[in-house]
């Protein structure tokens, strides 16, 4: 996605090996109208996977996930990182290792938002080691729900997850794809839309 590509140049630091900062307009402060658009990247990519569901995980894949729920006009879930005392019954868990904060913690979805017969696409931020993401799939495979894509609006394809969500069986589509961090520069390799 050309204008992501773009505002990614413009806009993201490199922190340390592997670490893209984007806070200006997707992990803390967000602009909307790029979010809009990645939305309805989304949407064009699964608009015959008939999809039912968008599931995101907090707080980060929210933004572009609510803007691809809306573009295909179904309901956006996030999975939910703390306990909650008001979810009391039915809660479907998966342990999730965190890359960026580098603590594992238990996320979670009440069973009643998904069912067996939705079609789930998954949307998130970032794809790096894969651990968001394969979270998010087994949560939906304990629904007894399928899942039809994982959408990521930036894959940083020299860390692992892509291999390991394709290995789940589960197509990946990332609107931006870093191959490399060469001298302080971001090098793209070809996105998948
Ligand atoms: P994974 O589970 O694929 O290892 O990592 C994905 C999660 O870690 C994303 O949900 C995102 O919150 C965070 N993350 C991974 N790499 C980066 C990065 O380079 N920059 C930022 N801001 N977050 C990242």
């Amino acid at each position: 996605m050309q204008l992501l590509e773009e505002r990614i140049l413009k806009d993201g630091q490199i922190l340390g090996d592997n670490i893209l900062k984007v806070d200006s307009f997707l992990t803390h402060q967000v602009d909307y109208k790029l979010m809009k658009a990645i939305g309805k990247v989304f949407a064009e990519a699964y608009k015959e996977a008939g999809i039912t569901k968008v599931v995101t995980i907090e707080a980060s894949g929210i933004a572009p996930a609510a803007y691809a729920a809306e573009a295909l006009d179904v309901p956006m879930i996030f999975a939910k990182k703390h306990k909650n005392i008001t979810m009391t019954e039915g809660i479907l868990t998966a342990e999730v290792y965190s890359f960026t904060k580098q603590v594992t913690s238990t996320v979670s979805i009440a069973g009643k938002f998904l069912d067996k017969d939705d079609k789930v696409l998954i949307v998130d931020d970032f794809l790096a080691n894969g651990q968001a993401a394969k979270g998010l799939i087994e949560i939906i495979e304990q629904a007894g729900a399928a899942v039809e894509g994982v959408g990521i609006v930036i894959e940083k394809s020299f860390q692992d997850g892509r291999q390991l969500i394709e290995d789940m069986g589960v197509k990946v589509t990332s609107l931006a794809r870093i191959a490399k961090f060469e001298d302080g520069k971001l090098v793209f390799a070809q996105a998948d839309a």
